[in-house]
């Protein structure tokens, strides 16, 4: 098998609503949060693990596609397996469809959104949403106290950016349409967690490019 060429899908994802991707660490931040979005330890600005988006896209397409393997994903591994053949297939080394043809980078703030951010007034103190989620107690309908929920607000950008490898055997235009279908799916659904009560509504905007074309 041969590399024939890279194809990559660029463009941002807009947040419709408030999105949460939680970070390993819920240590109580400075700003108070009981849960913490994921964001660079360096710079300390929040971001889109490819790995979030990624295995969204997958879970999705799998469930339109009726390839899922009870709750496991699907690990078939076969050449004509398009679960398998752009996503990878599951905990199975001996796969025919290897290699995996997708590579989903991790989000950043668009420089729309920095700009945004950086003309905001300095006594908001800090442009992340901190939503108050109440758990009710269905027996007696009390509230508990509520628990502070770190969100990034509806209206920022971030980037997109998806490369796609294809091989000789490969067809490209199907494989770049299961990607777009997942993509349209991921906007159905959300991204990140609280997704059923409203939380990271998505929507993308993108287009195809040759990055590399291998003679
Ligand atoms: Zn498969």
């Amino acid at each position: 098998m041969k590399l024939r060429k890279i194809c990559k899908y660029e463009g941002t994802i807009t947040l419709v609503t408030g999105l949460a991707i939680r970070g390993a660490s819920n240590e109580m931040g400075i700003g108070g949060a009981d849960s913490e979005v994921i964001k660079n330890p360096i710079t300390g600005e929040p971001y889109l693990p490819g790995s979030s988006l990624k295995g969204k896209m997958r879970s999705q397409l799998e469930r339109a596609l009726g390839r899922m393997s009870g709750s496991e994903p699907c690990k078939c591994g076969e050449r004509d397996c398009p679960i398998c053949t752009i996503f990878g297939a599951h905990k199975n080394p001996k796969a025919y469809s290897a290699p995996t043809r997708i590579i989903v980078r991790d989000s950043v703030f668009t420089s729309e959104s920095r700009e945004k951010i950086r003309s905001l007034p300095l006594e908001r103190g800090g442009y992340l949403e901190l939503k108050a989620e109440n758990m009710i107690r269905r027996n007696s309908g009390t509230a508990e106290s509520p628990r502070f929920m770190e969100r990034i607000p509806a209206g920022l950008t971030f980037t997109l950016e998806i490369l796609l490898q294809i091989f000789d055997d490969d067809d490209e235009n199907k494989m770049k349409k299961h990607v777009e279908n997942a993509l349209r799916l991921v906007e159905n659904s959300y991204l990140g967690g609280s997704g059923s009560r409203g939380y990271g509504q998505v929507k993308f905007n993108g287009e195809w490019k040759d990055v590399e074309v291998i003679k």
